[in-house]
């Protein structure tokens, strides 16, 4: 069984003019595939892999029967497909506000505010590519806001992912170049948290 590109449940141009329709169609089509592409060549040798999902891939990535290079492949391609399958999920339009959730922010960080300030700093100060997560522990279910490099996925360390934000380059440089904080500033409009 392949890994496949799952379906984006809504258009390109769904997400603007916070996020533009040409950067969603290259990240979804061009970076998300890639991902998807070099994670199912990296399993290739491995048939008994195959078929693993691949949240089980990653949370057992240390202790795979596999090459060191192809580890490595696992890691990043598969880190990549996992963490843009939950980006595209948490983007979509139609979802509804978790209350829940806002009530576990609330608690957790004083506020909305207060937490949208705090992952805000985080990700301006994420140096190189990586991931800012709102992140559950597992052991004593709080939350925690987590900078994460390249495509490492929260799930490798025990973190339940909750929603993260792309910064790498490709994510918004189209649109914004330089200006990071510009993006993260207009990715809670699409987020709708509140
Ligand atoms: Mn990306």
């Amino acid at each position: 069984m392949k890994h496949e590109l799952p379906k984006l449940p809504y258009a390109y141009t769904a997400l603007e003019p916070y996020i533009d329709a040409k950067t969603m169609e290259l990240h979804y089509t061009k970076h998300h595939q890639t991902y998807v592409d070099k994670l199912n060549a990296a399993l290739e040798k491995y048939p008994e892999l195959q078929g693993r999902p691949i949240e089980e891939l990653l949370m057992n990535i240390a202790s795979l029967k596999v090459d060191e290079a192809d580890r490595t492949a696992i890691r990043n391609h598969g880190g990549g497909h996992f963490n843009h399958s939950l980006f595209w999920k948490y983007l979509d339009p139609s979802n509804q506000k978790d209350k829940l959730l806002i009530n576990e922010i609330n608690l957790s960080f004083g506020s909305v505010d207060e937490f949208k300030k705090q992952f805000t700093d985080s990700a301006a100060k994420l140096f190189g590519s990586g991931w800012t997560w709102l992140t559950r522990n597992n052991t004593n279910s709080k939350l925690e806001i987590k900078n994460l490099p390249l495509q490492d996925a929260p799930i490798m360390t025990g973190l339940e992912p909750i929603f993260g934000l792309d910064v790498w380059e490709h994510a918004y440089y189209l649109k914004y170049q330089n200006r990071r904080p510009e993006y993260i500033e207009n990715w809670w409009h699409v987020l709708k948290l509140i």
